[in-house]
């Protein structure tokens, strides 16, 4: 199969990209590098079933021509971040609404199959553990802006369920859980990288809020896979939400402390209130815990990585990062 990747040159996507290529598909990678990393993509670009175009979705002709030449598209092109959603949240809208609006466009013109990326954010501040793919949604008012990401985010779900709906187009969508691993960058806030940076330099570990939040972190190459399978069943899987990510829950102090063993770091732990970490509008979320049934009776999918696999790899990745002459 012809693949275009949206959003290729970020953390999933060029996971994804490696992994379609290494059984056989080739891939077109569309991303505009606003936080995607040519580095991500560099030891793919001399394969020859591997192509690379750097342009925004809203390039209509760019995005024609790549979905004319595809059979399916994995649309992961999104604002990243919660530090960056609450700091540029009128990019945020633009990018995921419109831009997904403009892949569902050209898909329906040339019948793609269509995975949608979605996230756990749009769980919001849900109670109910685990999170399940039909539960209510109870999300923070739009004066606080982190809510921007979940609601465009879920304005693209409906957009995708439409076009299932309406034109019978083959789309799925995968709500993400705090998907980590190699190569993805602390810039944008994400937990676990930061944590590592920090213990491998000896800086203090930033624990935001009472660190008693909790997540549940699933290893990148396990979602890979679980977007391999959902890309290959579309009979089964079209018009539907999945989940995707690990049920290992753990808290923010305890990841820190299990990130400091991990690194042998003599780092300390410091607790930093939101308002010094965020911009205003900033709230978390206290739990966040997927139901998986739903992915599993769909493709038996279940994650194989441990938390303890992820922070291997994640450490092994940045030691490496910072080994090399080229570390800032
Ligand atoms: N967090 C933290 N210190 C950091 C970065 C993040 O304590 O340096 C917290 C953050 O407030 C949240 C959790 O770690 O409670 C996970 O944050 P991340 O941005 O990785 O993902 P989120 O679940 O918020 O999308």
């Amino acid at each position: 199969m012809h693949i275009l990747v949206t959003g290729g040159a970020g953390f999933i996507g060029s996971h994804l990209s490696r992994a379609l290529l290494d059984r056989g598909d080739s891939v077109a990678v569309l991303d505009n590098m606003s936080t995607g990393r040519f580095e991500n993509i560099e030891s793919l670009v001399d394969r020859p079933d591997f192509s690379f175009a750097i342009d925004d979705l809203n390039n209509a002709l760019v995005l024609d021509r790549l979905a004319s030449q595809a059979d399916a598209i994995v649309h992961l092109a999104a604002a990243v971040g919660v530090k960056l959603v609450v700091e540029q949240p009128t990019e945020t809208i633009e990018t995921n609404v419109l831009g997904t609006h403009a892949v569902l466009d050209a898909a329906r013109r040339y019948r793609c199959r269509t995975l949608i990326a979605s996230t756990s954010e749009v769980y919001g501040k849900g109670v109910r553990i685990p999170f399940s793919e039909d539960d209510d949604l109870l999300l923070g008012p739009s004066s606080r802006s982190r809510w921007s990401y979940a609601v465009s985010k879920l304005l693209d779900e409906f957009l995708g369920l439409a076009a299932h709906r309406e034109f019978g187009l083959p789309v799925t969508v995968t709500r993400f859980f705090n998907t980590v691993g190699p190569v993805q960058t602390g810039r944008y806030g994400m937990v676990v990288p930061r944590f590592v940076r920090q213990a491998l330099r000896g800086d203090p570990l930033t624990v935001y809020g009472d660190g008693e939040q909790s997540r549940c972190f699933c290893h990148v190459q396990d979602t890979v896979r679980a977007l391999l399978c959902l890309l290959d069943r579309p009979d089964e899987t079209a018009g539907q939400v999945y989940n995707i990510g690990s049920t290992e829950e753990i808290s923010i102090n305890q990841l820190a402390e299990q990130v400091i063993r991990r690194t042998g770091s003599e780092s300390v732990v410091i607790h930093v209130p939101y308002s010094e970490a965020y911009a205003p509008g900033f709230e978390d979320m206290r739990r966040r815990v997927p139901d998986t049934r739903k992915l599993h009776a769909a493709i038996g999918w279940r994650p194989t990585h441990t938390l303890d696999d992820i922070l291997r790899d994640v450490v092994a990745y940045e030691q490496g990062r910072m080994d090399r002459p080229s570390y800032a």
